[in-house]
């Protein structure tokens, strides 16, 4: 069996949905998603990627894996222990799904300018990082290079998401004015891994849809979920008069 013949096997139950088809699955194949971390919210994330048949996915991440990493990060595994996340998760992948080509970014991105040159080899871009300044960043770096983003964040039994597309909703700095202080960072708070497992499943099924162009996407929509409580509730975000990067362009784009 050919390499086509075994992609079209393998995805035979998806290309049957009307929205996807053929022609979907070519989108899929073809694009390139970059993914900013590599824990709990990657590991959902870029596995459901790799499902779906995205063709390139890149992963940017300087941590190496710790024991406390795998009550939820379930591209890691003990074998790998101090092992630089990007590696395992390229490694996992190339098993599961030997098709998928993983790009290892084995540091940390610092500069909007750096961020914008690797932004720009990819269509478009998911948030799994655990802290304020990396999203902004992100949201910076992202605007500039008017790539889509998924924005994603959990805490304990909670989590949230929204999608971001320059010029069309609203940013992150709309939704955050002003940065939380970093003592304020989940990174070290408590989780579960069923929270970054259900909003990183999330992420890619919105990347997913903007790859196929159906849908519809959580532009301007936070969607909060309270896994505890099985309460789902949604916030409509509007583009912020205020905000440095939306607000001049209200009369335009609103
Ligand atoms: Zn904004």
């Amino acid at each position: 069996m050919g390499p086509s013949s075994r992609q079209a096997e393998r995805h035979a139950r998806q290309i049957t949905i009307p929205e996807i088809g053929p022609e979907g699955q070519r989108k899929l194949a073809r694009a390139r998603v970059l993914v900013f971390g590599a824990g709990g919210l990657a590991s959902a994330a870029i596995y459901y990627l790799a499902c779906a048949g995205v063709g390139t996915i890149g992963v940017a991440d300087d941590d190496r894996i710790e024991l406390s990493n795998l009550n939820r990060q379930i591209l890691h595994n003990p074998h790998r222990i101090g092992m630089l996340k990007v590696f395992s998760a390229q490694h996992t992948i190339m098993g599961f799904s030997p098709e998928t080509h993983v790009v290892a970014y084995p540091r940390r991105v610092e500069s909007v300018t750096e961020m914008v040159e690797v932004i720009k080899e990819f269509d478009a871009v998911i948030d799994c990082t655990d802290n304020f300044e990396s999203r902004d960043l992100i949201n910076e770096s992202c605007i500039l290079a008017r790539k889509s983003w998924v924005y994603g964040a959990v805490s304990g039994f909670e989590g949230q998401v929204m999608t971001i597309t320059p010029g069309r909703g609203p940013c992150y700095r709309c939704l955050y004015p002003s940065l939380p202080q970093s003592s304020d960072n989940s990174a070290r708070a408590g989780v579960i891994g069923v929270s970054p497992g259900f909003i990183g499943v999330l992420q890619a099924s919105e990347i997913i849809k903007h790859i196929l162009g159906k849908g519809s996407l959580l532009v301007g929509r936070l969607l909060y979920a309270d896994l505890l409580e099985m309460d789902f509730s949604e916030l409509h975000v509007s583009k912020n008069p205020t905000c440095r990067y939306c607000g001049g362009h209200m009369s335009m784009e609103g």
